[in-house]
């Protein structure tokens, strides 16, 4: 399965991705995390994406693009992958169709999870994060059962700098602007599909599921 998640930031897109590479076995590439590796090993692609992720702007194209290129170039891809968090924009979306006809890695689906404005501070601010497993938590709807520590294997949870208030309108401005337009990208080539992200996750992952034919 060759599959793009698309959705707002906090829609849930990483947590239904982490679900599916279980079920399926091919590796999830989130531009998130991959730039965020980089800001923690302090690279040079890490220095130039730091400020721009700070204030909840899109890090340039040219960066991105040459960064998903190579993963999707790597062994583990070729069976299938599902990207997370990219493409961002239309250019990024016209440079992934050109880079998977040549590669021969054509998309299968596009699938848009979707939840309501309203809902997504609420679900970014309360966000928390294992250092050390990367499971996922919400203050408000999934608390760990001690607070500050992983239920799974005990690490520490932190929360995303830009998941603080300011950063997470600014991201959310940012999506609307730049992000949604590519469900109508999507929907025009034939391949959008759409589930609710709203309610209990194995609820959402099993509409997921159907939706995909999974
Ligand atoms: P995410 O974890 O997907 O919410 O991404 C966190 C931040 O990384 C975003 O706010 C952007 O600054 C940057 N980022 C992630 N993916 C992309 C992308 N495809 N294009 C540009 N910037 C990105």
């Amino acid at each position: 399965m060759k599959l793009v998640l698309l959705g707002a930031p906090g829609a849930g897109k990483g947590t239904q991705a982490k679900k599916l590479i279980e079920k399926n076995a091919i590796p999830q590439i989130s531009t998130g995390d991959l730039l965020r590796a980089a800001v923690a090993a302090e690279t040079e692609l890490g220095r130039e994406a730091k400020s721009f992720m700070e204030k909840g702007e899109l890090v340039p194209d040219t960066v991105v693009l040459g960064m998903v290129e190579e993963r999707l170039g790597q062994d583990d891809c070729q069976q299938g992958y599902i990207l997370d968090g990219f493409p961002r924009n239309t250019a990024q979306a016209e440079a992934l169709d050109q880079m998977l006809a040549s590669l021969s890695m054509e998309l299968d689906a596009a699938l848009s999870v979707d939840v309501p404005l309203e809902d997504l501070m609420k679900r970014l601010t309360g966000r928390r994060t294992c250092r050390d497993c990367g499971q996922m938590y919400n203050i408000y709807f999934s608390a760990p059962a001690e607070e500050g520590k992983c239920d799974k294997c005990g690490g520490e949870l932190y929360q995303r700098d830009d998941d603080q208030e300011a950063t997470i309108s600014k991201r959310l401005e940012v999506y609307n602007e730049q992000t949604a337009p590519l469900i109508d990208y999507y929907a025009s080539k034939g391949i959008l599909k759409s589930v609710s992200g709203t309610g209990d996750i194995e609820e959402i992952f099993a509409n997921v599921c159907a939706t995909l034919g999974l």
